[in-house]
């Protein structure tokens, strides 16, 4: 089968399309046949070698598909039936092998392009608003790079819980898009300063919670836009990793709660993965949330792809088919 290995971390030339062979299931395994693989800024983190993994590795963690095969112990999935799954490595591939608990079914009114599409920011934007700081609704939160595939999906759901959503992009085009998404403020933090602006759009008083996956560039300042005893939510590093924190600075700040979250450790038990997944397809299906699907990228254009993404090219979701 087609597959895209990582050989030795680096660069996007990293990413090598090769020929090998197709994966058989453990007992407790799936074999799915990839029709579509989310791209992520995690796959990056694999790639640069940020995030650890033996050598040589398929990157990818995400994907929609079908069914081929099962092994032995497997009881909840069949040979045929549509699935997606997330937060396995290896989905830049024709087929990937995958435990069988971690696939959810794919709704018949949801194409494996958007389920594909949907699992990983879709998820992480429900845990992320429901879970690691719950919104409610007339509270204001501050998104980081906003018209990406986790911030237009996570304006647009803030939005549906009633809260009010300033959003920072990097550009105007990219202000036009979250603004549609239902931002009520946005700002281009590569042309004014997010941290005073903030501060005039709250009237001094400041955000109840930062959604942060820019890192490095923003984290600082961040701390200086929340209201007392408000939520930083430290959850990626696309500038670049947060030096280390004197706790201290917290109690200075207001009091503030730090967390830096996860999504596997959202999703980690079959119930949470389902319950979540549910929510998510259902919002989808309803015409609640939108996907933005930019690029369906060919496997001979995987390292274009990482480079337009960390160049910071791209709007919504980016998605690799064999
Ligand atoms: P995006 O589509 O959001 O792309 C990253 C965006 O970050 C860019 O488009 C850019 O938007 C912004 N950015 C700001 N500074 C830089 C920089 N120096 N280099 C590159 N990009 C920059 O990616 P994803 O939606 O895939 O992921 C967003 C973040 O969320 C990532 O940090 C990712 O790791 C994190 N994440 C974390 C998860 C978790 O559970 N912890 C799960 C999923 C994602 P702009 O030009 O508008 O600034």
């Amino acid at each position: 089968m087609k597959a895209i290995q990582v050989q030795k971390t680096g660069g996007p030339e990293a990413l090598v399309l090769v020929d090998i062979p197709a994966p058989k299931p453990k007992p407790n395994e799936a074999i799915v046949k990839v029709s579509a693989s989310g791209i992520n800024y995690i796959d990056i983190y694999f790639r640069e070698g940020r995030y650890p993994s033996a050598l040589p590795f398929v990157n990818g963690q995400e994907a929609a598909g079908v069914v081929t095969e099962v092994g032995t112990e497997v009881n909840t999935c069949k040979p045929g039936d549509r699935v997606a799954y997330t937060s396995v490595l290896g989905s830049y591939a024709e087929y990937a092998a995958i435990p069988a608990d971690r696939l959810v079914s794919v709704p018949p009114d949801l194409t494996d392009q958007q389920a594909a599409a949907a699992m990983l920011q879709g998820l992480t934007v429900h845990y992320l608003l429901k879970s690691a700081y719950p919104v409610r609704s007339g509270e204001t939160v501050l998104v980081h790079a906003a018209a990406g595939g986790v911030g237009l999906l996570l304006v647009q759901w803030a939005k549906s819980l009633g809260v009010r959503v300033i959003g920072t992009v990097g550009n105007e085009q990219k202000a036009k898009l979250a603004r549609e998404a239902g931002a009520d403020e946005v700002i281009v933090y590569t042309q004014r300063d997010f941290e005073a602006e903030t501060k005039r759009l709250t009237n001094g008083r400041g955000v109840h919670v930062i959604y942060d996956g820019v890192g490095k560039d923003t984290f600082e300042k961040g701390l200086n836009v929340l209201q007392r005893r408000g939520y930083m939510v430290l959850f990626g590093a696309a500038s670049g990793p947060v030096p280390p924190l004197d706790p201290l600075k917290l109690t200075q700040k207001g009091s503030l709660f730090l967390t830096r979250p996860s999504l596997p450790h959202y999703i980690a038990t079959r119930e949470e993965l389902l319950s979540r997944s549910n929510e998510l397809f259902g919002m989808i299906s309803s015409g609640r949330l939108k996907l933005r699907i930019e690029r369906v990228y060919p496997f001979e254009e995987a390292a274009q792809a990482h480079r337009d993404l960390e160049g910071r090219k791209t709007t919504g979701k980016l998605l690799l088919a064999p």
